[in-house]
């Protein structure tokens, strides 16, 4: 399969060949001298759009407004945007108009110094109008231009900041980071949609640790996520949590993720102790500090917070889910073995396995519950957690019972012997069934 790279330059070299200047532009440029794959090619030209639509059949204008054209090329979709000049931004999200200019402006009118770069597919050379090569190498990410004017333009450059700086282990210039800081509130002007996508792309990095520092140092936490900022000095019985306060607990958990955690299971961690603040009580007879029902709360309040985030429902459900039962797993060595198998069987249940990993690694250090639950996983590997019903409604019909709501009771009762091991096949159950009724 040719690369997208070899489809980019192929796309390139035709613009070139009908007399137009065609660069690599953006986040290629410097994924490419970072050493890493670009995960898409952008190409900036001096044709217009309709010079690059008549040249590439069966390419689709986008934001024609915008100057951008999507090319097809050996099964890769390339952007292709005409050097542009952005015109005002009055709403803070997006230009009021564009015009097309020269490639100087074009780099100027970009993000982030390391995001300004051009390179010319066919020599490899790089143009550099904005410093970016010297900021790649000494890793700070740098706004272009006047900071604060640039995050007054459009405030998702805000959470951008933070998104590169975490992705890349890039330092923020210091008058980048000043301008992020006294600008933060510019948040507010973008929808709850853009911000998760960033906020999704930022939790899931290894380093989002870090990130979620940034988040909350530059005071674009409070902005989207401010539940999270009670977390920080909300203390924990010491005996429990040697390692401090809830937010750092909760630091520590997202930094022991691997670094392919599914995007629940950041959350997930995220939120798992969102309701130990409004839930903290001291209990003066037991002279300790107790968080009773924070996890059903907890639960409560990460569908509160996802869904003005805007995720979708599976994703809710599942973190939601997962943060319901996180106390439970102190009690699964206590769990009779119908109700493991029932506990063990949720679909969410290897994440939680996983929260629960974390949760120990970044605490007391006990790894009693998830060792006992290791063990049982290999034990009950061989046969489904859940096996095919012995007897169905209509035995029990067959057995002169009428359908009612003693009907699932019984079921349920069969399926409690069965997944205890006391009943192996359907005659014994059946003959279990009759000694009940
Ligand atoms: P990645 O795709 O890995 O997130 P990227 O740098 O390619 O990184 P894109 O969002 O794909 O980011 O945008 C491509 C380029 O367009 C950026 O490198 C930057 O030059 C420019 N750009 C994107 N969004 C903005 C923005 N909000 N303000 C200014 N320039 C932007
Ligand atoms: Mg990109």
């Amino acid at each position: 399969v040719p690369d997208a790279r070899h489809a980019a330059c192929n796309l390139a070299r035709r613009l070139k060949k009908a007399g137009h200047t065609a660069y690599f532009a953006g986040g290629c440029v410097r994924d490419g001298l970072l050493g890493k794959i670009p995960k898409d090619y952008d190409i900036a030209t001096s044709a217009t759009p309709a010079q690059v639509t008549a040249l590439f059949p069966g390419s689709n204008e986008v934001g024609a407004h915008f100057g951008v054209v999507i090319a097809k090329e050996q099964g890769h979709h390339v952007e292709i945007a005409t050097f542009r000049t952005d015109g005002s931004y009055r709403d803070g999200r997006r230009p009021d108009d564009v015009t097309f200019s020269t490639p100087e402006e074009d780099s100027k009118r970009r993000d982030f110094t390391i995001n300004g770069l051009f390179e010319d597919p066919e020599s490899g050379e790089v143009i550099d109008f904005v410093g970016g090569r010297k900021d790649l190498a000494a890793g700070v990410l740098r706004a272009i231009g006047n900071p604060a004017d640039r995050f007054n333009e459009d405030a998702l450059r805000l959470m951008r900041a933070i998104r590169f700086a975490t992705t890349l282990g890039f330092e923020i210039e210091p008058d980048t980071w000043a301008a992020i800081q006294a600008n933060a509130d510019g948040l507010l002007r973008i929808s709850p949609e853009r911000i998760r996508d960033e906020f999704s792309r930022l939790i899931v990095q290894p380093a989002r640790a870090r990130g979620l520092d940034l988040l909350v140092d530059s005071g674009l936490i409070q902005h989207f996520l401010p539940e999270v900022l009670p977390l920080i000095g909300c203390e924990q019985p010491p005996e429990w949590h040697p390692e401090g306060d809830v937010y750092v607990h909760t630091r520590i958990m997202l930094e022991m993720l691997g670094p392919e955690a599914p995007l629940e299971l950041c959350l997930a961690v995220l939120l798992h102790d969102i309701a130990k603040p409004p839930t903290q009580t001291f209990d003066e007879q037991a002279g300790r500090i107790r968080f009773n029902g924070h996890d059903a709360m907890g639960a409560l309040m990460a569908e509160e917070i996802l869904r003005r985030l805007r995720y979708p429902n599976h994703v809710i459900e599942d973190v939601a889910f997962i943060v319901s039962r996180h106390m439970q797993f102190m009690n699964v060595q206590q769990m009779r073995t119908a109700k493991l198998k029932r506990f063990m069987s949720a679909p969410t249940f290897p994440l939680e396995l996983d929260l629960h990993r974390v949760d120990c690694g970044s605490s007391n250090g006990f790894t009693d519950n998830l060792e006992f639950l290791i063990a049982k996983q290999e034990e009950f590997a061989a046969q489904p957690l859940i096996p095919a019903p012995l007897v169905t409604g209509h035995d029990l019909i067959r057995l002169g019972l009428a359908p009612g709501p003693r009907f699932s009771e019984i079921l349920d009762a069969v399926q409690t012997e069965q997944l205890e091991g006391r009943l192996a096949d359907r005659e014994s159950a059946v003959a279990w069934v009759k000694g009940l009724i």
